[in-house]
């Protein structure tokens, strides 16, 4: 089976019947690049910068972020690298920021929120992806947006860095793609609104899910009422790549169900435009999405979808799509 992944290196990330994907991989520092690379990835699509902050007991210099974001984009020669904006709080913990301690830190002060605070910590941030931009091909993504006013602010704050730049006669590219991270109930539910305002989106379903059923993902006692096959919250990544596509805009997925074997199928027929997921898994999905065909799968979603609960979603696709 090891020889037939490898045989899969160089292939098309293409269904049966001829529906082209995107799969690309996630990663954490600069130097995790390597291992999409060999793993033949077809871009990155989201790098975690959370890194820079955690691993230093200061805030990271716009330079030394600049280095970063240059180094992996140049890597890519081309292909696309989704650079996720800073995400702590919750579970990420920054010690030099001396953040209150919070009751609910996943419903807290945290990324996207803590950095429409700190505009001095975003906009750094921004300016040296823009500045990276030049040397790739970047796109920008907006995690744990939650209502479309942090979004316009954001995409407000972006254009105050481009302005600065033009002004300053540094280099970068116009036309960097702006995305969100949907991993908030609220913006899988109204994400036709969303989409009207994004370039991309991308499915965060590691937070999706926990904020789907209300169940903190790191949460051993109950870790067995967080459940990637839970209909409804199939059914929010349904609608949202549905209402993604129907603005014409792609629609992707980051979070751990991109590289789950049973939903790939599943994924697949919704539309799902780009998966990323940890290297070690992008040979194995290509070779899925290859013997896997679109049109098949799709006559089932419906039923999927309908199904009541996630033990049945599971069997069912046990039973009808893994052969
Ligand atoms: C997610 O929430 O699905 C995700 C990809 O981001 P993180 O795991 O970093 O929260
Ligand atoms: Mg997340």
């Amino acid at each position: 089976f090891k020889e037939r992944l490898k045989s899969m290196i160089g292939e098309e990330s293409i269904s049966k019947d001829e529906h082209r994907v995107e799969i690309a991989g996630n990663i954490g520092t600069p130097s995790d690049i390597d291992n999409v690379l060999i793993n033949d990835g077809e871009g990155v699509g989201l790098f975690r910068t959370e890194f820079l902050y955690m691993d230093s007991d200061s805030l990271p210099t716009e330079e030394k972020q600049f280095e970063a974001y240059k180094f992996v984009a140049e890597k890519l020669e081309g292909k696309p690298l989704v650079i996720r904006t800073l995400d702590v709080g919750g579970d990420k913990e920054i010690p030099y920021l001396d953040l209150p301690k919070e009751m609910n830190p996943f419903l807290g002060y945290r990324a996207i929120r803590l950095c429409l605070d700190r505009t001095d910590i975003f906009k750094t941030q921004l300016r040296a992806i823009y500045r990276a931009s030049y040397y790739g091909n970047i796109k920008i993504m907006f995690p744990m947006i939650s209502n479309i006013n942090e979004l316009r602010s954001a995409k407000i704050l972006a254009e105050e860095v481009r302005e600065e730049l033009r002004k300053e006669n540094i280099p970068f590219k116009e036309d960097v793609e702006i995305g969100i991270m949907v991993e908030v109930p609220s913006v899988a539910i109204h994400s036709k609104a969303f989409a009207k305002e994004v370039d991309f989106f991308s499915i965060g379903t590691n937070d999706l899910i926990q904020y789907t059923v209300a169940v903190d993902r790191g949460n051993q006692n109950i870790s067995y009422l967080y459940n990637q096959y839970h209909p409804a919250v199939l059914n929010l990544i349904n609608m949202t790549i549905k209402n993604g596509h129907e603005a014409g805009i792609w629609v992707g997925m980051c979070g751990e169900v991109a590289g789950d074997e049973k939903l790939i199928p599943v994924l697949l027929a919704m539309g799902l435009d780009e998966f990323s997921m940890s290297a070690g898994s992008i040979l194995r999905a290509r070779y899925q999405i290859r013997n896997t065909s679109k049109l098949e799968v799709a006559k089932h979603l419906d039923t999927i979808l309908n199904l009541p609960t996630a033990e049945d979603v599971e069997r069912y696709i046990d039973e009808n799509i893994l052969n």
